[in-house]
Order: C-alpha cells, then structure tokens, then sequence
C-alpha cells in the first residue's frame, strides 16, 4: 500500500507508541494524587512539558495538553473573544481556515461578534495589504492558519506579527497543525497556537495548546483545574508523554526529512506536467509535503476511486471536508475554475518517497490517467 493522505493522520513513530504503552503500563497514576506514585506522575508531566518546550524553543509561553487540534482551537478562538470582549467586539479571519475555526467563527458572529473575512490572494495567501484596511481599535482577535491542509500554502506569518505590532490589543492564533515538522516553527508574536499529535507521527487524541500568557484566554473548559485552570480534567499522563516524543522526533527530523521532501516534489511535479490536461493547483513555494492536482472533467471521488483500487491512498480535499457536495472553499478563494475543482485530489506526503515507491506512483498514475483520458476537458 502506498499512502499518500498524510496531511489527513500520519502512521504512528514506533518510538512514540513505545512510550505510550510504557507509561500506560508503569505509570497510570494520577499527577495530582497527592501519595508518592501520584508524585511520580506528575514530575513525568513536567518533563514531557519541559521536553517540548526546549525543542520548540519555548520561554515563558504556556504548554497546555488537549486533545487535539480541533478541541485547542475552540478554546483558543472562544478563550479569547470572550476574555477579550469589553475591549471590542470585531475578529479577523480567512475563508481558508480549518472547519475548526469556522464553525467556532460562525457560532461566535451567532454570539454577536462582528466576523470580517480577509482577501485571498491568486496564490493562496492572505491579502496583507487588505488586513491591514480591516484592522483597527474594535479588532480583538486574529486567527490564521500557517500552513494550508488543502493546497499547502504557507502563510506570511511573520509579515502579520509585524503589522500587528500597532495593534497590541489583538489576540493572534495560529493554526499551525500543518506545519509543524514542515516549515520552521514561529511561536515569537504569537498568542496562541494549536497542534494535533496525530498529523506528525504522534498518536490520534494528543494535541497543544500553546498560550504567550495562560491569562489570555477564558477557560471554557471548567473543572478540577488542571492544566494551568485551562483545560480540566483528569490529565492523560501516556498521551502527553508521547506527544512529548513525537514533538523531539518532529523537530530533529525537520531539516533532513524536508530537503528530502523538497525535492521529491520538485520531481514529481516535472513528472506531472508531462500528462496533457493534468493541472497542479499547489503553488510552487507551498509545503511540499502537500501537492494537490487537478484531472478536470474527472470526479475527484472518481481518481481517489482509481487510485485506491491499485493500493494507493489519495484523497479528494480534506478527509474532514470531502464528505460535503459543495465545492471546496479553499480552491474556489483562490479562483480556481469548478472544473478543476472538481477533479481535484491531494497527495500528501510524510517523508520522500523512495525509488520502488516512486515507481509504483508513476506506473499507477500512468494507468489512471490511460484510464480517465477520453474525458478529460482543457481548462486553461
Ligand atoms: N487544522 C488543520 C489545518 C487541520 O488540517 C486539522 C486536521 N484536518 C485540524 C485543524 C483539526 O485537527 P484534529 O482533527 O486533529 O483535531
């Protein structure tokens, strides 16, 4: 099998499951029992955070466990507006943004909010020149996506640090759950930021929050006051232990792991352009761990179809998305045509592929292609 939906869940580091039985095993306790074994856990929960703060060169900032990222950015996005709610009432954010974002954006406007929508540029990024006309003293909160889980484009986080700085009012968050191991890591300037384990070889179920100041956000999850009062509930002492893990393998493989990914896609979009009638919709500067391609003509449920039939795992937009008949948001906000959008599939990648696996992509890809051929219309 050849799995190409990595930006959907990655497999599981064998060192990262390792750690998680482990701790299940010898350390089940909980971290705030007061008798020794409690003790024990709970010196384990400050090294795993502590672990996570060096590789991801943290200072002051405040790690919290979550689930994941869904759950981060619900209390990030509600956190703040509420916690930020007698200063104004506008939040900033893009059409981009994961369902997590939206859904808890639509709910918030529900609330009464005011939601403005950030121009997207032909390449896929948020319009700098257009934010900067939509900020102003009623603005509360930002919320951005680093690196897009559609199309892989990377958003100027830093540009948007910058012009942030005359606004020190606004809360600014970061969905950064793609880009993490992808891109270099940005938490400077940043209020809050999410991760989900299970996209960077972690476990399904382990996720961050990342705070600046635990004082910024409201906690909407209430309880026994775990978690820095954050995030209450008993604390998964197995999970954080191995998100810990996953995060230093993440991070030490970064470099390596995307020189190699860089250039694998460099290959495998020269190899692409060479079928008539197949369009790379992915700009050239985005993740390259992330390559969506256009068959227009062709149902993008029809090529995943294709592809699965001959052991190859590709996916139409996003696995959290692919179930809706509407066309995807993210394409269509950068102007590309519905033909197009609905012949689009994403291959993702975890690491480069090697040359038998390579191989098989191009000889499936070939066969797909002899197969949806006669069907295919030229959208230029
Ligand atoms: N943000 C982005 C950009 C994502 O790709 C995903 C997962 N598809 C999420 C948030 C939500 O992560 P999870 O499903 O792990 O909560």
């Amino acid at each position: 099998m050849l799995y190409l939906d990595n930006a959907a869940t990655t497999k599981p580091n064998a060192a990262v499951l390792t750690s998680f039985v482990k701790v299940n095993e010898s350390f089940y306790f909980n971290p705030n029992s007061p008798h020794d074994k409690g003790l024990e856990a709970q010196r384990l929960l400050t090294e795993a955070r502590t672990q996570i703060k060096q590789a991801l060169n943290l200072d002051e900032q405040c790690v919290v466990f979550t689930s994941g990222a869904t759950e981060s950015n619900n209390m990030a996005l509600k956190g703040a507006a509420y916690q930020k709610r007698s200063f104004g009432k506008t939040i900033i954010t893009s059409r981009l943004e994961h369902p997590s974002v939206l859904e808890v954006m639509r709910e918030l406007h529900e609330e009464g909010f005011h939601l403005k929508y950030v121009n997207i540029t032909a390449s896929g990024q948020i319009d700098l020149e257009h934010l900067k006309t939509l900020l102003n003293q009623d603005v509360i909160l930002l919320t951005c996506m680093h690196v897009n889980n559609i199309m892989g484009q990377i958003q100027p986080i830093k540009k948007i640090i910058d012009i942030l700085t005359d606004y020190p009012k606004v809360h600014f968050h970061v969905d950064a759950v793609q880009a993490i191991g992808k891109v270099p890591f940005i938490s400077e300037g940043i209020d809050s930021l999410s991760l989900s384990g299970h996209k960077f070889n972690g476990l399904k179920g382990q996720g961050l929050l990342i705070l600046n100041n635990e004082h910024s956000i409201y906690p909407i999850i209430q309880g026994g006051g775990q978690e820095f009062g954050i995030r209450s509930g008993t604390v998964n002492l197995p999970n954080n232990v191995a998100l810990a893990k996953a995060i230093n393998i993440t991070i030490k493989q970064h470099n390596d792991r995307y020189n190699e990914l860089r250039t694998m896609n460099s290959a495998l979009r020269q190899f692409i352009r060479t079928y008539n009638g197949v369009y790379i919709n992915s700009p050239e500067d985005a993740s390259a761990h992330i390559l969506n391609i256009s068959f227009p003509g062709v149902r993008g449920e029809v090529l995943v179809n294709a592809f699965s039939k001959q052991n190859v795992m590709v996916s139409t937009t996003s696995a959290c998305s692919s179930k809706h008949a509407t066309l995807n948001e993210v394409l269509y906000e950068m102007g590309i045509s519905k033909n197009r959008i609905l012949g689009s599939i994403r291959l993702s990648f975890d690491h480069a592929l090697n040359d038998v696996e390579m191989t098989k992509f191009k000889n499936v890809f070939d066969d797909v292609y002899q197969e949806v051929k006669e069907l295919l219309i030229n959208d230029l």
